[in-house]
C-alpha cells in the first residue's frame, strides 16, 4: 500500500478543463466471475460527478465490452477469434451502456454512447464530424461514454486498444488532461513482475527511448493494451497539449485517489492543445481554397476573434466544411488560415450577410461563424511576427 500525499493545487487533474479517463476491463468487468463490477463502477462514477460539479468537463473512454459479452456467449476460455470477438463486443455494449446509464441516472446525468472506428480518427472529415458531435455532446451537458466499435473494426483498421482511443479522443477535442485508469500504478523503469528493483517512474517530462524501452514487456492479462499501448497513448496526448497519468483503478474511488497524490506517472504536455491545433492548421500545406474578407474582419481576426459569413467578400476555389482555407486581405496577400464552417458553395449564399439570418438562407441551422477563432491562425507577417511563440496559456 502506498502512502497518500496532500492535495496539490497543482494537480493537474484538478486545474484541467476537459478530462478524458479511460477505465480498463479488467476493472470493471470481475476476472473470476465476468460480471460487471457494480460497486467500484459507483465510485467512478461519484468522482467524475464530482468532476463535472467543479465545472470540468468529462468525457469516458470505457472498456470491457469484449469482456462482457464472452461470458454472456459462453466464450469463456482463451483468445477470441476477430469474429468472437466482434460478437462478444455487440453483446458486451449493450450491458455496458445500460450500467452506464443506471448508474449516471441515479444522479440525474445523462450519458452518451459514443462508438468509434479508426477511421474516425484518421479521416480529417470523420474526425471533424466526431469532434463536432462530442462538443455537442458536452454542450448539452451530456456524459460521453466512448468504446470502440469492435463489432465492425477488423484486425486491419482498429485502435485494438483503448488507451491509444483515449488519447485520440483528447486530441479531437482539445481535452487537456488524460487519466488512464488500469491495473497497474504505472511507469516501472523494468517489468516489477519480474524485477524487484523496478522503481515507478513519477514524471515524464519526455517520452525518451528510454521511456519506451522501459514499457517494453509489462502487461495486464485481460485488457488488450500493455504498457507499450500506454506509452504509445501518452506520445499521442502529451503531442496534443495534454498531460496524461497512468494510474492504477482497481481502489475505490480511483480518480480521486490519483488527483489526492496516490502514486501514478504523469506524462507532461508539449505545448497546450490550441497551439497543437493551431499548428496544425498553419502546417496545412496546401489550403483548399481561399476567402477574401474585408478590413473590417481583418480588424476583428487581429483581436482575436472568429471570423463571420459577414466580413466575406470573396471566395476562391472548391472547399467543404472542414477543409482548411487560407483568409486573404483585398489585397489577395494571406492573413490567416482556417478551418471552414461551410463549403464553398453554402459560403456564397450567405457571405455579407448577418449570422441571424443563416439558417433561413441554407435552410439549415449551421454554426455562426465561418472560422471560428479555436480554428484559425493568423499567418501574416506584420501580424504575427514568426519569432513570436504562441503563450503557453490562453
Ligand atoms: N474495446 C474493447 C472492449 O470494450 C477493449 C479494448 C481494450 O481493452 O483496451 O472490450
Amino acid at each position: 500500500m502506498h502512502n497518500r500525499r496532500p492535495a496539490t493545487p497543482a494537480s493537474p487533474l484538478a486545474r484541467a478543463r476537459r478530462i478524458v479517463v479511460k477505465v480498463g476491463s479488467a476493472l470493471l468487468v470481475d476476472a473470476a466471475t465476468g460480471r460487471l463490477n457494480r460497486a467500484w463502477l459507483e465510485t467512478l462514477a461519484g468522482d467524475l460527478l464530482r468532476l463535472r460539479e467543479r465545472g470540468q468537463e468529462v468525457i469516458l473512454v470505457s472498456s470491457g465490452a469484449i469482456a462482457l459479452g464472452r461470458r454472456q456467449l459462453g466464450l469463456s476460455r482463451g483468445a477470441l477469434r476477430l469474429e468472437e470477438s466482434q460478437a462478444a463486443a455487440a453483446v458486451g455494449q449493450i450491458r455496458l451502456a445500460h450500467a452506464y446509464k443506471e448508474v449516471f441516472d441515479a444522479h440525474g446525468v445523462t450519458v452518451a454512447q459514443v462508438l468509434l472506428t479508426l477511421e474516425d480518427s484518421e479521416r480529417r472529415r470523420r474526425y471533424l464530424n466526431a469532434r463536432a458531435t462530442l462538443s455537442g455532446l458536452l454542450a448539452l451537458g451530456a456524459l460521453p461514454v466512448i468504446n470502440e466499435n469492435d463489432t465492425v473494426a477488423t484486425s486491419e483498421i482498429r485502435y485494438g486498444d483503448n488507451d491509444r482511443l483515449a488519447a485520440r479522443v483528447a486530441q479531437m477535442t482539445s481535452a487537456d488532461c488524460v487519466v488512464l485508469l488500469s491495473d497497474v500504478d504505472g511507469l516501472y523503469t523494468a517489468d516489477p513482475n519480474r524485477d524487484p528493483a523496478a522503481k515507478l517512474i513519477e514524471r515524464v517530462p519526455r517520452v525518451t527511448p528510454q521511456i519506451e524501452a522501459a514499457a517494453g514487456t509489462a502487461r495486464s492479462d485481460f485488457g488488450t493494451g500493455g504498457m507499450a499501448t500506454k506509452v504509445a497513448a501518452a506520445k499521442i496526448a502529451v503531442s496534443a497539449g495534454a498531460h496524461l497519468c497512468i494510474a492504477a483503478g482497481a481502489h475505490r474511488h480511483p480518480v480521486r485517489r490519483v488527483e489526492d497524490g496516490a502514486p501514478c506517472t504523469w506524462f507532461a504536455p508539449q505545448g497546450n492543445p490550441r497551439a497543437a491545433r493551431k499548428q496544425w492548421i498553419a502546417g496545412t500545406l496546401r489550403p483548399r481554397g481561399a476567402l477574401v474578407v474585408d478590413e473590417g474582419a481583418l480588424r476583428a481576426l487581429r483581436a482575436g476573434k472568429s471570423l463571420l459569413p459577414a466580413g466575406v467578400i470573396g471566395t476562391r476555389g472548391h472547399y467543404d466544411r472542414g477543409d482548411t482555407v487560407s483568409v486573404l486581405a483585398a489585397d489577395g496577400s494571406e492573413f490567416a488560415r482556417g478551418i471552414a464552417a461551410y463549403a464553398d458553395g453554402d459560403l456564397t449564399r450567405i457571405m455579407g450577410r448577418k449570422t441571424a439570418e443563416i439558417a433561413a438562407l441554407l435552410g439549415y441551422r449551421g454554426r455562426d461563424e465561418m472560422i471560428h477563432r479555436d480554428d484559425l491562425v493568423i499567418v501574416a507577417e506584420e501580424a504575427a511576427p514568426a519569432a513570436t511563440p504562441e503563450p503557453a496559456h490562453d
